[in-house]
């Protein structure tokens, strides 16, 4: 948590209406956008101007949360974008930690600022851009660390059920619906809270998981055929290329959550799912792993990447065979 006299100064800045930009990493998943307009609904209910400004667009199967339509896209209203960004007093970083994961051109607009930021984010080493750092690795998703911030600032009875319902979005897509190591009791009490607050928990779980259109799950049926065991190195990975995402109408979000199968299996300890994007000319890659096997140091060592031990994500600019056949021999050459 931000110590005592930030926590003091902060709240002291609060009391006043300000204008505040809320920014989350580009491609953002359930936490960067639940954590971003919870914060954007509890800076409201404080009376302040707030706008929630993504790198880019937001995955479908969130757009059912309250107030998302009217997130501003960076990379598509870019004058808009900027003009919020130099005329606030504040902006909130969420989610990630370091400004290169808001893509190029997000970027370089952060980088010419001059206004105070506030970082509020779960990864491994931030960087020092921000004015007040709420950096903490221990928790499952930025959500908790926005909830846990309003209750340090004193302003529980604030939490209504939009805020609610936009935190527990976070919490459960991140901690895999309450199953990964970093839930904890605190979480559970945490979400028992929002729950209170009259959030409809079940109904959200349908719209985040049971939602899916015909060829979102004919996609996940060709990436599971995909799937290809490496036994010699306790892992396995998926590919999907352009052409498979075409053939099945791939919508951003489709392939959310796929990489989970590869780490299902028996014996298999590390996973990663490689998906080719041809508009971007790169492979994105996401990792999975368990127990000690640290997919945030292999991101960050081989593939431009990192993320958190169990779980992190890269980018690699060969091609789809190519990237592939360097991650078997990185693992050949790890066992060595
Ligand atoms: P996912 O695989 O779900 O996209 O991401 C898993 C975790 O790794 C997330 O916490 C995400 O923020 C992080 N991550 C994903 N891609 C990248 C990347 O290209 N660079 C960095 N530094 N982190 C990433
Ligand atoms: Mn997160």
């Amino acid at each position: 948590m931000l110590n005592e006299n930030e926590l003091i100064a902060l709240k002291s800045e609060l009391q006043t209406p300000k204008k505040i930009v809320i920014v989350s990493h580009r491609n953002p998943d359930g936490d960067a956008i639940g954590s971003s307009l919870g914060l954007l609904h509890f800076l409201k209910e404080l009376k302040h101007e707030v706008c929630f400004i993504s790198p880019n667009e937001y995955p479908d199967f969130l757009a059912w949360m309250p107030n998302v339509s009217n997130t501003i896209i960076f990379e598509k209203e870019t004058d808009k974008a900027n003009e919020l960004l130099k005329s606030s007093d504040y902006i909130f970083t969420l989610d990630f930690n370091a400004l290169h994961r808001t893509g190029e051109q997000m970027e370089k607009a952060l980088q010419s600022l001059t206004i105070p930021m506030i970082m509020i984010d779960h990864h491994q080493e931030p960087d020092s851009y921000p004015l007040y750092t709420f950096s903490e690795t221990s928790y499952g998703s930025t959500c908790e660390m926005i909830y846990d911030f309003i209750n340090a600032l004193g302003f529980n009875q604030l939490i209504n059920k939009e805020i609610a319902t936009c935190l527990y979005v976070g919490i459960t897509t991140d901690s895999g619906s309450f199953r990964f190591p970093k839930t904890t009791a605190k979480t559970h009490t945490c979400v028992a809270d929002l729950i209170s607050k009259g959030i409809n928990n079940s109904e959200i779980h349908n719209l985040l998981f049971d939602n899916a259109s015909y060829s979102r799950l004919q996609l996940l049926g060709r990436a599971l055929q995909n799937l290809t065991l490496l036994k010699e190195y306790k892992a396995s990975y998926i590919t999907l290329s352009q052409e498979e995402l075409d053939t099945y109408k791939y919508k951003k979000g489709d392939t959310e959550g796929i990489v989970n199968y590869g780490l299902s299996l028996e014996g298999i300890n590390m996973t990663a799912i490689f998906i080719e994007n041809k508009e971007e000319g790169i492979i994105k890659i996401s990792f999975r792993s368990q127990g000690n096997v640290d997919v945030n140091q292999f991101a960050r060592k081989y593939f431009n990447g990192g993320g958190h031990i169990n779980a992190a994500g890269g980018k690699s600019f060969l091609s789809l065979e190519e990237t592939v056949k360097q991650f078997i021999a990185i693992l050949a050459e790890e066992k060595k």
